[in-house]
Protein backbone atom coordinates (compact mmCIF):
# COMPACT_ATOMS: atom_id res chain seq x y z
CA UNK A 1 0.00 0.00 0.00
CA UNK A 2 1.40 3.50 -1.18
CA UNK A 3 1.67 6.71 0.76
CA UNK A 4 -1.72 7.93 -0.66
CA UNK A 5 -4.60 5.80 -1.28
CA UNK A 6 -5.71 8.28 -3.80
CA UNK A 7 -4.08 11.47 -5.91
CA UNK A 8 -6.82 13.99 -7.01
CA UNK A 9 -5.50 16.48 -9.65
CA UNK A 10 -6.85 20.24 -10.67
CA UNK A 11 -6.72 19.18 -15.10
CA UNK A 12 -5.49 23.04 -16.53
CA UNK A 13 -1.98 24.49 -16.01
CA UNK A 14 -1.79 21.29 -13.54
CA UNK A 15 -1.50 18.49 -15.88
CA UNK A 16 -2.11 20.12 -19.64
CA UNK A 17 -0.25 23.54 -20.60
CA UNK A 18 -3.82 25.72 -20.41
CA UNK A 19 -2.39 28.92 -20.19
CA UNK A 20 0.08 28.61 -23.30
CA UNK A 21 -2.94 26.92 -25.39
CA UNK A 22 -5.04 29.96 -24.22
CA UNK A 23 -2.51 32.35 -25.34
CA UNK A 24 -1.12 30.56 -28.45
CA UNK A 25 -5.23 30.48 -30.07
CA UNK A 26 -6.33 33.90 -28.38
CA UNK A 27 -3.15 35.03 -30.80
CA UNK A 28 -4.05 32.96 -34.05
CA UNK A 29 -8.11 34.28 -33.21
CA UNK A 30 -6.52 38.06 -33.19
CA UNK A 31 -4.93 37.59 -36.49
CA UNK A 32 -7.64 35.80 -38.01
CA UNK A 33 -9.70 38.57 -37.26
CA UNK A 34 -7.51 41.23 -38.65
CA UNK A 35 -6.89 39.33 -41.93
CA UNK A 36 -10.94 38.96 -41.95
CA UNK A 37 -11.31 42.72 -41.99
CA UNK A 38 -11.76 43.45 -38.24
CA UNK A 39 -10.99 47.41 -38.75
CA UNK A 40 -7.98 47.25 -35.43
CA UNK A 41 -4.64 46.01 -35.20
CA UNK A 42 -3.91 42.34 -34.15
CA UNK A 43 -2.76 43.31 -30.79
CA UNK A 44 -5.41 45.45 -29.98
CA UNK A 45 -7.78 42.47 -30.61
CA UNK A 46 -5.98 40.16 -28.84
CA UNK A 47 -6.11 42.82 -25.76
CA UNK A 48 -9.67 42.88 -25.82
CA UNK A 49 -10.28 38.89 -26.19
CA UNK A 50 -8.00 38.74 -22.99
CA UNK A 51 -10.22 41.55 -21.72
CA UNK A 52 -13.86 39.56 -22.08
CA UNK A 53 -11.83 36.80 -20.33
CA UNK A 54 -11.07 38.62 -17.62
CA UNK A 55 -14.92 40.03 -17.22
CA UNK A 56 -16.16 36.55 -17.77
CA UNK A 57 -13.65 33.82 -16.95
CA UNK A 58 -11.53 31.64 -19.59
CA UNK A 59 -14.38 29.69 -20.47
CA UNK A 60 -16.53 32.26 -21.54
CA UNK A 61 -18.36 31.11 -24.44
CA UNK A 62 -18.95 34.46 -26.63
CA UNK A 63 -16.06 36.09 -26.89
CA UNK A 64 -15.47 36.45 -29.82
CA UNK A 65 -18.99 37.43 -30.61
CA UNK A 66 -18.44 40.08 -27.69
CA UNK A 67 -15.29 40.92 -29.70
CA UNK A 68 -16.68 41.28 -32.96
CA UNK A 69 -19.87 42.74 -31.79
CA UNK A 70 -18.19 46.08 -30.13
CA UNK A 71 -16.75 47.16 -33.49
CA UNK A 72 -20.83 47.70 -34.74
CA UNK A 73 -20.16 45.78 -38.05
CA UNK A 74 -22.99 44.80 -40.69
CA UNK A 75 -24.26 41.29 -39.44
CA UNK A 76 -23.27 38.85 -42.41
CA UNK A 77 -19.52 40.61 -41.78
CA UNK A 78 -19.56 40.22 -38.46
CA UNK A 79 -20.55 36.32 -38.43
CA UNK A 80 -18.11 36.01 -41.14
CA UNK A 81 -15.38 37.63 -38.89
CA UNK A 82 -16.11 35.54 -35.75
CA UNK A 83 -16.29 31.99 -37.70
CA UNK A 84 -12.70 32.58 -38.96
CA UNK A 85 -11.70 33.68 -35.27
CA UNK A 86 -13.31 30.37 -34.09
CA UNK A 87 -11.91 28.24 -36.54
CA UNK A 88 -8.30 29.65 -36.41
CA UNK A 89 -8.80 29.66 -32.06
CA UNK A 90 -9.29 25.93 -32.57
CA UNK A 91 -6.85 25.25 -35.26
CA UNK A 92 -4.51 26.03 -32.27
CA UNK A 93 -5.86 24.72 -29.44
CA UNK A 94 -5.44 21.70 -31.63
CA UNK A 95 -2.03 22.28 -32.39
CA UNK A 96 -0.82 23.59 -28.91
CA UNK A 97 -2.80 21.86 -25.89
CA UNK A 98 -0.59 18.60 -24.56
CA UNK A 99 0.35 17.57 -21.44
CA UNK A 100 3.38 18.93 -19.50
CA UNK A 101 6.46 16.60 -20.21
CA UNK A 102 6.03 13.10 -18.63
CA UNK A 103 2.80 13.27 -17.54
CA UNK A 104 1.40 10.44 -18.97
CA UNK A 105 4.29 7.86 -17.43
CA UNK A 106 4.14 9.47 -14.52
CA UNK A 107 0.52 9.29 -13.91
CA UNK A 108 0.73 5.55 -14.65
CA UNK A 109 3.44 4.83 -11.94
CA UNK A 110 1.24 6.44 -9.58
CA UNK A 111 -1.57 4.46 -11.18
CA UNK A 112 0.29 1.25 -9.75
CA UNK A 113 0.33 2.30 -5.71
CA UNK A 114 -3.32 4.99 -5.48
CA UNK A 115 -6.22 5.60 -7.43
CA UNK A 116 -6.85 8.93 -9.32
CA UNK A 117 -8.97 11.78 -10.40
CA UNK A 118 -9.28 15.16 -11.42
CA UNK A 119 -11.38 18.04 -10.00
CA UNK A 120 -11.67 20.86 -12.03
CA UNK A 121 -13.66 23.85 -12.75
CA UNK A 122 -13.79 23.23 -16.13
CA UNK A 123 -17.36 22.59 -17.69
CA UNK A 124 -17.69 19.26 -18.44
CA UNK A 125 -17.65 19.06 -22.21
CA UNK A 126 -14.59 20.93 -22.39
CA UNK A 127 -12.98 19.18 -19.54
CA UNK A 128 -13.41 15.94 -21.73
CA UNK A 129 -12.48 17.40 -25.40
CA UNK A 130 -8.97 19.18 -22.94
CA UNK A 131 -8.38 15.41 -21.95
CA UNK A 132 -9.24 13.44 -25.46
CA UNK A 133 -7.17 15.85 -26.92
CA UNK A 134 -4.12 14.93 -24.89
CA UNK A 135 -4.42 11.61 -24.22
CA UNK A 136 -5.27 11.29 -20.94
CA UNK A 137 -9.00 10.45 -21.46
CA UNK A 138 -8.77 6.74 -20.19
CA UNK A 139 -6.53 7.44 -17.47
CA UNK A 140 -8.70 8.28 -14.38
CA UNK A 141 -10.73 7.03 -12.25
CA UNK A 142 -12.79 9.31 -11.79
CA UNK A 143 -13.72 12.80 -13.40
CA UNK A 144 -15.44 15.70 -11.19
CA UNK A 145 -16.44 19.06 -13.50
CA UNK A 146 -18.08 22.21 -12.23
CA UNK A 147 -20.97 20.44 -13.96
CA UNK A 148 -21.26 17.79 -11.75
CA UNK A 149 -21.58 20.33 -8.31
CA UNK A 150 -22.44 22.97 -9.70
CA UNK A 151 -20.05 24.96 -7.71
CA UNK A 152 -15.93 25.68 -8.04
CA UNK A 153 -13.55 24.85 -5.76
CA UNK A 154 -12.74 25.88 -3.61
CA UNK A 155 -16.01 24.82 -2.19
CA UNK A 156 -16.22 21.72 -0.62
CA UNK A 157 -18.67 19.66 -3.19
CA UNK A 158 -16.40 19.34 -5.92
CA UNK A 159 -13.68 17.81 -3.59
CA UNK A 160 -16.25 15.47 -1.77
CA UNK A 161 -17.87 14.04 -4.57
CA UNK A 162 -14.20 13.00 -5.65
CA UNK A 163 -13.83 11.39 -2.65
CA UNK A 164 -17.51 9.62 -2.47
CA UNK A 165 -16.54 8.29 -5.88
CA UNK A 166 -13.12 6.80 -5.27
CA UNK A 167 -14.21 6.14 -1.49
CA UNK A 168 -11.00 6.91 0.11
CA UNK A 169 -10.79 9.48 3.46
CA UNK A 170 -9.53 13.18 3.03
CA UNK A 171 -6.27 11.88 5.26
CA UNK A 172 -5.27 9.61 2.95
CA UNK A 173 -5.32 11.85 -0.16
CA UNK A 174 -3.09 14.10 -1.70
CA UNK A 175 -4.18 16.93 -4.44
CA UNK A 176 -2.43 18.73 -7.13
CA UNK A 177 -3.19 22.02 -8.35
CA UNK A 178 -1.55 24.89 -9.62
CA UNK A 179 -3.77 27.70 -8.29
CA UNK A 180 -3.22 28.24 -4.15
CA UNK A 181 -6.77 30.00 -3.67
CA UNK A 182 -9.15 27.14 -5.13
CA UNK A 183 -6.82 24.20 -5.55
CA UNK A 184 -4.75 24.27 -2.03
CA UNK A 185 -7.29 25.98 0.44
CA UNK A 186 -10.42 24.01 -0.77
CA UNK A 187 -7.89 20.74 -0.57
CA UNK A 188 -6.36 21.71 2.52
CA UNK A 189 -9.90 22.51 4.08
CA UNK A 190 -11.32 19.07 4.01
CA UNK A 191 -8.03 17.50 5.52
CA UNK A 192 -6.09 16.51 2.41
CA UNK A 193 -2.51 16.69 2.17
CA UNK A 194 -2.17 19.54 -0.64
CA UNK A 195 0.98 19.95 -3.21
CA UNK A 196 1.45 23.73 -5.37
CA UNK A 197 2.74 22.81 -9.06
CA UNK A 198 4.32 25.84 -9.22
CA UNK A 199 5.13 25.31 -12.78
CA UNK A 200 1.73 26.66 -13.92
CA UNK A 201 0.89 28.98 -11.56
CA UNK A 202 -0.57 31.84 -13.09
CA UNK A 203 -2.52 34.08 -10.27
CA UNK A 204 -1.47 35.78 -7.18
CA UNK A 205 -1.78 33.99 -3.83
CA UNK A 206 -4.34 35.99 -1.59
CA UNK A 207 -4.88 33.36 0.69
CA UNK A 208 -2.50 31.94 3.36
CA UNK A 209 -2.62 28.06 3.07
CA UNK A 210 0.10 25.74 5.00
CA UNK A 211 1.85 23.89 1.66
CA UNK A 212 2.92 20.22 2.67
CA UNK A 213 4.72 20.03 -0.55
CA UNK A 214 5.42 22.33 -3.81
CA UNK A 215 7.00 20.93 -7.47
CA UNK A 216 8.40 22.60 -10.26
CA UNK A 217 7.99 20.20 -12.47
CA UNK A 218 5.17 17.27 -12.72
CA UNK A 219 8.23 14.78 -12.35
CA UNK A 220 8.95 16.02 -8.52
CA UNK A 221 5.97 14.50 -7.67
CA UNK A 222 7.35 10.63 -8.08
CA UNK A 223 9.22 11.19 -5.09
CA UNK A 224 6.70 12.58 -3.02
CA UNK A 225 4.14 9.47 -3.84
CA UNK A 226 6.94 6.92 -3.57
CA UNK A 227 9.05 8.52 -0.47
MG1 LIG B 1 -5.56 24.93 -12.77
Amino acid sequence: MGKFSAVLFDLDNTLLNFWEFKQEAGKAAAKAMAECGLPDKEENIYKRIFEVYDEYGVEYQKTFYRVVHSYGLETGQSERIQQAAIVAYLREKFRVLRPYPRVKEILRKIKKVAKIGIVTDAPRNKAWMRLVLSGLDSEFETVVTVDDTKVQKPHRAPFESALRRLRVDAKDVLFVGDNNDRDMVGAKNLGMKVCLAKYGEQLPRTRHVELDYEISDFGELLKIIEE
